[in-house]
């Protein structure tokens, strides 16, 4: 029996954990639940999972269960003795649960690339330690099986391109076309990451740190109907790719029964229905947080912490509609023009980065006034 523990146990990636391990009861036994807050839906998988442990960032009173709360009650949960810990946290929060438990050694499968692009600097020697979740990382962890890492020529990350990659203008998009992502049902803030391709940005740089890789051999393509989602090509022009339907259990389910694999009941991937594969140039005139995040990546120190928590102050006030789609790489890049962060050395240097980026996002908001020309 593994014992697991889900950190963001009511979000997106959680709920679908927790839909994994309904489905292999005889192997895995949630021993801890994790989430910001005490609400219907947490109490009810608390009923459902009997976790031993149960974490809520704010605290509260729940029946039956050794409850940790805070930044204390994080540092508990850190240490528990539990065999995988999935990390399933949306965003920048994930940071300090995901430093915690590379510090203390715990395995950890996770989703949360903003911690492993911010962290990357500081703690990339124990991402060897960490199995993926991310659809694109999982699919290249899983090729990378087939040969050796000095056989390996190149990784392509594919990108749906979001609901807008052919889109006219961007001019005029709401959060709610911009959150209805054509392939994958996500959270908020990977959805307009996604719409933005600030997402494959990200895990440019997530492929970096994760599998120890210069960026000249990690590129992006467009490939819409998002059933390719990774690939490992080789120095003797072999390309290993993984398939699927655009299904996160199934990279879910990799990372709790790695280095097996277990049944799961998903739809059949349906090549001749499917008919075609295609694939584009990204278009990173019409997205230029692509190519922003992948300069980021390359100049290193800092700019891959500035770079996330300016994109997630951006994409939070366009969620608010405080700004235009169009004014979140406008706003990231002129903060990114003020950064003047030395390189992280540790963690709590990361954090000053963090707390350095926050202030600068509200003056350059303040400049602009929400009004951005
Ligand atoms: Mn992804």
């Amino acid at each position: 029996m593994r014992t697991v523990g889900v950190l963001g146990s009511t979000g997106s990636i959680g709920s679908q954990t927790l839909q994994v391990v309904r489905d292999n009861r005889e192997r895995l036994k949630v021993k801890l639940l994790a989430a910001s807050k005490i609400s219907q839906k947490l109490l009810q998988q608390i009923k459902e999972f009997q976790p031993e442990y149960v974490y809520v960032a704010e605290g509260g009173e729940i029946d039956g269960v050794k409850l940790l709360s805070g930044e204390e009650g994080l540092e508990e949960l850190a240490e528990l003795d539990i065999d995988l810990f999935v990390n399933g946290i949306a965003g920048i929060s994930g940071i300090k649960p995901t430093y915690l438990l590379m510090k203390n050694r715990k395995k950890q499968a996770t989703a949360n690339k903003e911690a492993i692009v911010c962290l990357g600097e500081v703690c990339k020697d124990r991402y060897g330690e960490i199995i993926p979740i991310d659809s694109e990382h999982s699919a290249v962890f899983q090729a990378l099986r087939t040969g050796s890492k000095k056989e390996v020529k190149k990784v392509i990350l594919t990108a749906s391109g979001g609901p807008f990659w052919n889109a006219d203008s961007l001019e005029k998009i709401t959060p709610e076309e911009a959150l209805n992502h054509p392939k994958w049902k996500m959270g908020k803030k990977v959805s307009i990451d996604s719409a933005t391709l600030m997402n494959k940005g990200l895990e440019i740089i997530e492929a970096h740190y994760l599998f120890d890789l210069p960026y000249e051999k990690i590129d992006a393509v467009i490939h819409p109907q998002s059933v390719i989602h990774g690939i490992v090509e080789f120095i003797d022009g072999s390309m290993v790719a993984q398939m699927s339907n655009p299904d996160m259990r199934i990279p879910i389910s990799y990372a709790l029964s790695f280095p097996e694999r277990w049944k799961l009941e998903t739809e059949p991937l349906d090549l001749i229905g499917l008919g075609k594969l295609e694939f584009f140039k990204p278009d990173e005139k019409k997205f230029p947080l692509l190519q922003i995040a992948r300069e980021c990546g390359i100049k290193g120190g800092a700019y891959p912490t500035v770079l996330t928590v300016a994109d997630e102050l951006a994409v939070n006030s366009f969620l608010k509609g405080k700004i235009k789609f169009t004014e979140i790489p406008y706003i990231v890049e002129k903060i990114l023009q003020k950064a003047d962060f030395k390189k992280p050395e540790s963690y709590q240097d990361v954090i000053e980065i963090i707390e350095g980026t926050k202030r600068l996002f509200q003056e350059t908001y303040k400049t602009v006034g929400g009004k951005i020309a």
